[in-house]
């Protein structure tokens, strides 16, 4: 019957490596934990990178994923003259749904069920169409998923006149309220574009066959009860949410792939003392304006301390000006930092222009802090490095991450922004050297230690979030089987 064929899984990635690493790495634990046959369909605006990426996460494998990449859309007539990152990413999602359905159809063993990204919405109508199960893949905190799934049932007039001109805190059921200084851009004009969009992505995501999140229980105790099966939150969802996390790339498996960190890094990082040196990275969009980046090099060389420094040329108007140019190595050393800077430092830090390997540096002994802007696989990747934090977020829902890793979990400390924006030179060098001198920094350390092993067993059989897993696939398989008969009736 039905019942002894595996279930074929199409995920979806939206163009991005904080959602293609992910995606991958929810593929490969589908396929080699719990049986599942399984496709990704890659949508990118940089196929030969993200092909890499994808190798290098899965060449171990001895089956690994089958890969489809589908072609690049022309977007240029369907975009504005100054299209936001999300637009872009949306716009592109939409427009290569048409070759992800031909593709489908022409395949022997299509998959029957979908799983998309929050950026792949657009592909939900086209699975129902074919007869497939849709899933979204959320790759963000509890906390975040939670907000999302409640917001089409706030009422944005109420919104408006008490989280954002009284500046209270918007209540979440069940969960930690979001406080105004950590509010996300969407929230802000509760009748504009974005509030409305984020809403109705929101309404698709909610009437999804189910919910995966890339978190774990003993991470986010109170948002993961509240969007459990008899959580004040699953009410607002058609399916069930599932913790799986946490979903990450880690260095055992990058040993056996034989991949090693670039050797100047690493031998760099090999002949520093144990948790001496911070590693300063944001994401793979984040850029900075020239001020700042003055500031951040002033700050680590007045800090004294060692680190590995992830930079990118400036932007003065655009927090995420990288977005498109993931993955890129540069070469030649930057000129926008400050005169003599590289030479004053060179015993102290390394530089590493464009894009390192992250996994690899946080979970090198030597590093012991990360200044870091919060995307939510590098606080997850934060956590298996045993790093303490200084939190710095950029764009997006990286401010409620920050919130919950200073206030809440008390893993990171938080770098303030001056008036004009710009956090200054001496507030970078006291809270690293709070993260990496002072006692606090210490205990942080000693809290992710503990996160990192309640990560290790939820994601071991009989964890929380391999139990998650198959849950999920049970249900899977039983959808699978109810609408097979009510299409037979
Ligand atoms: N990353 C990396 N090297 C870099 C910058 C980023 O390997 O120089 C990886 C990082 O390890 C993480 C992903 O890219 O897995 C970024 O995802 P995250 O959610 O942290 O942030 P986003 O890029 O989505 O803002």
């Amino acid at each position: 019957t039905n019942n002894n064929k595996k279930p074929h899984a199409a995920i979806l990635t939206s163009p991005g490596m904080g959602h293609l690493i992910p995606a991958v790495e929810l593929g490969k634990t589908l396929l080699t934990k719990h049986a599942f046959d399984v496709t990704i369909f890659l949508i990118t605006t940089d196929p030969a990178i993200a092909r890499s990426q994808i190798n290098q996460q899965t060449s171990h494998l001895k089956t690994p994923p089958n890969v489809v990449e589908l072609p690049q859309p022309d977007v240029s007539s369907k975009l504005g003259p100054q299209p936001s990152i999300v637009d872009r990413i949306v716009v592109t999602m939409t427009e290569s749904i048409p070759s992800l359905r031909s593709f489908i159809l022409s395949m022997n063993h299509p998959p029957s069920l979908l799983i998309i990204d929050l950026f792949g919405t657009a592909a939900i109508p086209m699975a129902r169409d074919l007869g497939m199960q849709s899933y979204v893949f959320l790759t963000m905190s509890a906390w975040f998923s939670a907000l999302t799934i409640y917001l089409p049932a706030m009422d944005p007039i109420h919104v408006e006149n008490t989280h954002i001109k009284n500046r209270e805190p918007l209540p979440i059921p069940g969960c930690e309220p979001l406080l105004f200084d950590d509010t996300l851009e969407s929230l802000l004009d509760p009748h504009g574009p974005m509030y409305e969009g984020y809403t109705n992505v929101a309404k698709v995501i909610n009437g999804s066959d189910g919910i995966l999140m890339n978190t774990w229980q003993d991470l986010e105790p109170s948002a993961t009860k509240a969007l459990g099966e008899s959580g004040i939150l699953r009410r607002f969802t058609k399916g069930p949410v599932y913790p799986v996390g946490p979903l990450v790339r880690t260095l055992v498996e990058r040993d056996t792939a034989g991949l090693e960190l670039d050797n100047k890094v690493k031998q760099w990082l090999d002949r520093q003392p144990t948790e001496s040196v911070i590693y300063v990275s944001f994401g793979s969009g984040g850029t900075m304006s020239a001020a700042q980046i003055r500031e951040l090099a002033w700050g680590l060389e007045l800090s004294m301390l060692r680190f590995v420094w992830v930079v990118r040329p400036p932007l003065d108007d655009d927090v995420s000006g990288a977005f498109f140019d993931v993955g890129k190595g540069g070469d030649g050393l930057p000129e926008y930092l400050p005169e003599g800077f590289l030479e004053r430092t060179k015993e102290l830090g390394v530089v590493v222009p464009m894009w390192a390997p992250q996994v690899e540096i946080l979970g090198h002994p030597a590093t012991g802090g990360f200044v870091t802007h919060c995307g939510w696989n590098s606080v997850v990747e934060a956590i298996f490095g045993e790093v303490a934090m200084v939190a710095w977020p950029l764009y997006s829902e990286q401010t409620m991450n920050a919130a919950m890793l200073s206030e809440d979990i008390g893993v990171a400390v938080r770098a303030n922004k001056a008036e004009d924006g710009v956090v200054g030179r001496d507030e970078i060098a006291r809270v690293v050297r709070r993260v990496m001198v002072e006692e606090e920094g210490g205990e942080m350390r000693e809290k992710v230690k503990k996160l990192k092993a309640s990560a290790e067993k939820a994601v071991c059989e009989f964890g929380s979030s391999y139990e998650s897993l198959g849950q999920f696939r049970r249900n899977c398989c039983e959808l699978h089987l109810r609408r097979g008969e009510d299409a037979k009736a």
